[in-house]
């Protein structure tokens, strides 16, 4: 696998504000972005996306005006493995940052990569993240230091506290922080959403007159979930229904601000996951939809999330994109239209734009994409085909939870297993034996994945694998 080295911009920002079509006035300057990220909402968790007993007008309403993704994926099925992928653009286990670091944790994104926000600042963009962090919560690896101006949130999960339902004595006080300074321990988490929300509308605000990034990291719908009381007893779904209709309250809140304020076609709004539904907390966790399994493994129920994203004037309302593509791929894609440079080590998104903005007849710039569970390497999709190597994952084991409470998971275990996804997106019926061919493709584009990357399955440690920061 080669680095991304091909969309680097290595022009001006002034040459490069000259790149970008113009189609109005206010589409002169580099676009401001908000990229809402939810926390364990699942692929069937959004109204476009098939939602059940509640509503979501407001991130529908970004389909409607913009672009939705079908087969959109993060990373890893899991919460600091996929906001690695999503911030420096690259492969999680590429910058050695895999699985959910907690409080214990030593380490966390080493100073040497490029976030999104480190990328945006050189491009001369205002930035800000109101939510979860989790890619280190010691001093060195906090927002602060890593691209953001601004920070107010968790810097880790929000079930990593004494009140967690299976292990509360594992957990220390949970720190709300601000910038870099704990201002709460163990937070009204009702009060989260609304908060986030409420901040990044007043960044959007105080920031108006110049470029913009504000990555609303909400820590809902993520166990144990909470709204406030403006939200709570609203839908039939329950507690978590009322938990996604504030998170779309706080979309809506933006929108309308972008409206107001005049920013509307020059902001680009997106809207998508971590990873798919925590499936062993029933009624509190959400859904995959038709998608197989959920967090925690490298079924599309667990690397599949719904992606919407709107920019008026830019990308066509309606479009829908059926090409894999991948948060990875939202770095270099937005540095190219912001006109700031890319990292300079070598990172695994590509431009997507072309999709983004609803090109006809743009295909996926990806041959393959790897879907990894820590350093092993589980499954790849190139096209309409997903090749999965052997390996365990788990699995309900009879009923689910409820009310807050988990239910049992099991392990069980897939050999090799070939699924055409274009007729079989559930990954039910294994078609492997039909097609040799595509087997051994698939089995060869990962064989390059694993020099490059490694792989625990085969022992190989991967030639361009980096090291997490680590505190002294
Ligand atoms: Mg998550």
């Amino acid at each position: 696998m080669r680095a991304n080295r091909s969309v680097r911009l290595a022009v001006p920002l002034s040459m490069a504000a000259l790149l970008l079509p113009s189609v109005s006035g206010a589409a002169e300057r580099p676009p401001n972005v908000v990229l809402v990220f939810a926390d364990d909402l699942g692929y069937g968790d959004v109204g476009v996306f098939g939602a059940q007993g509640y509503s979501t007008p407001h991130i529908d309403r970004l389909a409607a005006e913009g672009v939705r993704f079908t087969d959109f994926y993060v990373a890893q099925a899991v919460c600091t493995a996929s906001r690695a992928a999503l911030l420096t653009g690259a492969y999680p286990q590429r910058v050695g940052l895999t699985g959910a670091v907690d409080h214990r944790a030593r380490h966390g994104i080493s100073a040497e990569e490029t976030t999104l926000a480190e990328m945006l600042k050189k491009g001369g963009y205002a930035t800000a993240i109101y939510g979860k962090w989790h890619l280190g919560h010691l001093p060195p690896f906090l927002p602060t230091r890593h691209g953001f101006d601004d920070y107010y949130g968790l810097p880790y999960s929000n079930d990593m506290w004494p009140f967690h339902p299976e292990r509360p004595g594992d957990y220390p006080p949970l720190p709300l922080i601000e910038g870099e300074e704990t201002v709460e321990t163990n937070p009204d988490q009702s009060q989260l959403t609304g908060e986030y929300g409420r901040r990044a509308v007043a960044f959007i605000e105080a920031h108006r007159d110049e470029p913009f990034f504000v990555y609303l990291a909400h820590s809902m719908p993520h166990v144990p979930i909470f709204a406030s009381e403006a939200f709570r007893g609203r839908t039939p779904r329950g507690l978590f229904g009322d938990v996604i209709e504030e998170i779309d309250d706080t979309v809506g809140r933006i929108l309308d601000t972008l409206e107001r304020l005049g920013l509307d076609e020059s902001t680009l709004v997106i809207f998508t996951s971590d990873n798919g539904p925590w499936l062993s907390y029933g009624d509190h966790a959400g859904s995959a939809g038709p998608l197989r399994e959920g967090k925690g493994t490298s079924f599309d129920g667990g690397v599949g999330v719904p992606f919407l994203a709107r920019w008026p004037g830019r990308i066509p309302a309606g479009t829908v994109v059926t090409e894999p593509a991948m948060t990875i791929d939202l770095l270099p894609t937005i540095g190219r239209l912001a006109g700031a440079p890319l990292p300079e080590l070598p990172i695994d998104g590509k431009d997507i734009g072309p999709l983004l903005l609803g090109d006809p007849g743009a295909v996926s710039p990806h041959e393959a994409l790897f879907f990894y569970w820590g350093r092993h390497l589980q499954a790849v999709r190139s096209g309409r085909w997903k090749l999965h190597f052997p390996h365990e994952y788990r699995s309900l084991d009879g009923p689910p939870g409820s009310g807050g409470m988990p239910g049992r998971y099991t392990q069980r275990s897939i050999g090799l297993a070939l699924f055409d996804l274009r007729v079989d997106r559930s990954e039910t019926t294994d078609v492997a034996a039909q097609h040799p061919d595509v087997v051994k493709r698939l089995e060869a584009l990962a064989e390059e994945a694993r020099k490059d990357l490694g792989d625990s399955a085969t022992e190989q440690k991967g030639t361009g694998v980096r090291e997490p920061g680590r505190a002294p």
